[in-house]
């Protein structure tokens, strides 16, 4: 029926799941898997974790959904929870807008960005975008022109207007894009579809910089690497900087869908009643569901231990990159890839799967592993184990 009745744009692995729990999940035939896909990112907390499953519960019970046009309480906790992590890592005054994704996060940064510009700076010709080669912000129009990859890009002509692209971990090149049209930089900390790609804490702190200088603001796009992903709350608070806006996404609520724009001072008078909106942003479900999540992190302390985690994992994949002479293993905190440096992603991937473990491909040479932060050592070591007899039958099969 899947294949008949939805539109082919997925080419999924050969499993049906039916049910998780932690960082393991089941087929309909009764077999279990570790899963380092993690739901691309979102099962930060593991599957059903219980107090994410109970208050969804509850809250579906209460009210689910009121629009905008009211107040409601999840709305108004969640929005002050992450205000107050953003606070901590020295942004001033943040105030957020609710999405349903990351690809709606970022469109309102977009947003906001040509705002602050135009009506609050006064300066209409500010509207250019600049983001990275490699990057992946989403795949509605405004995300999508600000993609850096023609692959994603390549069909969907024309875009809208007023984007640029610079090489990632570039600050020279950066530092010549950056203009008097410059509305804002946008980047990720790291690229998580570009293929787990760490920027330089250098690169980071220059861009910055050149913003602040030039009257552009610095978008962090952390719908992948925020929320204690990479061993920190923020990806960029390891590069010890403070961008004007963060997009959040993926982990947030727990599986439910929800996006965050968080605007420090003084860009979030970019947005006024009515600049922008959503009829599903925020509501009731999606926040109760997003506050459970900061709540497991914060009690089972999941940000720091994403360091010690991520560290073994790492460890334990340039282990195998070493000992089958693949090209490298790298990564930050639970985010982390395997560049076999050889076409053969897809081909490791379905033997994994046999072995046990879920992983996929970023690109055709390199799988990414996003476990969730509630993996235990024990399940990490398991992982690794499943892909060396992966990497074990991939090499006696060529
Ligand atoms: C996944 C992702 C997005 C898009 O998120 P969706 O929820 O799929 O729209 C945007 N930016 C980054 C960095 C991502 O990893």
């Amino acid at each position: 029926m899947s294949d008949q009745y939805l539109l082919p744009t997925y080419t999924r692995q050969p499993l049906v799941l039916v049910r998780g729990e932690g960082a393991q999940v089941w087929d309909v035939n009764g077999r279990v898997y570790l899963d380092f896909v993690g739901g691309i990112a979102v099962a930060l907390v593991g599957h059903c974790h219980p107090q994410v499953v109970s208050a969804v519960q509850q809250q579906a019970a209460e009210l689910i959904h009121t629009s905008n046009l009211f107040y409601t309480e999840p709305a108004a906790r969640l929005a002050a929870r992450l205000a107050q992590q953003a606070q901590r890592a020295g942004l001033k005054q943040p105030r957020l807008f609710f999405a349903n994704s990351g690809t709606e996060a970022v469109e309102a940064a977009l947003k906001l960005a040509r705002r602050f510009a135009a009506v609050v700076k006064g300066e209409p010709g500010r509207y250019e975008i600049i983001s990275a080669l490699g990057s992946f912000h989403g795949r509605t129009m405004g995300a999508l022109a600000a993609t850096g990859q023609e692959k994603y890009q390549r069909d969907f002509r024309p875009l809208p207007e007023g984007f640029r692209y610079v090489p990632y971990n570039d600050a020279a090149a950066l530092g010549r894009a950056i203009s008097e049209k410059t509305a804002a930089v946008i980047l990720e900390a790291v690229q998580g579809e570009g293929g787990v790609r760490p920027a330089d804490p250098g690169y980071l702190q220059a861009a910055r910089r050149l913003t602040r200088e030039r009257g552009a603001l610095l978008i962090l796009d952390e719908v992948q690497t925020g929320l204690g992903r990479t061993g920190s709350f923020f990806a960029f608070e390891q590069a010890g900087i403070q961008p004007d806006l963060i997009c959040l996404a993926k982990g947030l609520g727990g599986g439910l869908p929800i996006g965050a724009l968080i605007a420090a001072a003084p860009a979030s008078q970019g947005f006024a009643p009515g600049s922008h909106a959503s009829t599903f942003g925020g509501n009731p479900l999606a926040c109760r569901a997003a506050l459970a999540v900061l709540d497991v992190l914060e009690q089972e302390q999941l940000v720091k231990a994403a360091q010690a985690k991520g560290e073994r994992l790492y460890q334990g994949l340039a282990a195998l990159a070493q000992r089958f002479g693949l090209a490298q293993a790298r990564g930050v905190g639970l985010m982390q890839a395997l560049d076999l440096g050889t076409e053969a992603a897809a081909q490791v991937v379905d033997l994994a799967r046999e072995e046990g473990l879920l992983v996929n491909a970023v690109s055709p040479t390199t799988l990414r592993l996003l476990p969730p932060l509630v993996t235990s050592s024990e399940q990490i070591q398991e992982a690794l184990g499943a892909l060396e007899r992966a990497l074990t039958r991939w090499r006696s099969s060529l």
